[in-house]
């Protein structure tokens, strides 16, 4: 899509500190880190948020969340733990409308999130 950063980083017109790559998602560190370890799950095919997932996405759902485990064990916050988090919509937060999941660690994490 063209107006959208995260299309944008995955075409390489933005750069990125890539994490994991392959022909579904990309996964990148967020530029305003917010923990130790803050990196970006996304798929290549745009969707604006989790409200437009359909049957036919689980799974790339469920790769996400494959690559999650796998990057989190490579980025060492596996044994002490971590936080998967899509923020959906303005009140979730959302401020770029390209599904993302963020992976965040290296940190003990407040609840409830502000
Ligand atoms: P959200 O607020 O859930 O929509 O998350 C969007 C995230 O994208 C924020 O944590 C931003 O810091 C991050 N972000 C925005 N632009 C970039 C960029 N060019 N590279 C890496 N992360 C970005």
């Amino acid at each position: 899509m063209d107006d959208c950063i995260f299309c944008k980083i995955i075409d390489g017109i933005i750069p990125s500190k890539k994490a994991y790559e392959d022909d579904q998602l990309l996964a990148f560190h967020d530029i305003a880190a917010q923990a130790p370890v803050h990196v970006l799950i996304i798929p290549k095919k745009h969707m604006e948020s989790v409200l437009e997932l359909s049957p036919e996405d689980d799974a790339l759902l469920g790769h996400m969340f494959r690559v999650a485990q796998q990057l989190a064990q490579e980025l060492n916050i596996k044994d002490d733990g971590f936080r998967l988090v899509f923020n959906t919509g303005n009140d979730g937060g959302q401020t770029v409308m390209h599904l993302h999941m963020h992976l965040m660690g290296g940190r003990a994490m407040g609840w409830p999130p502000g």
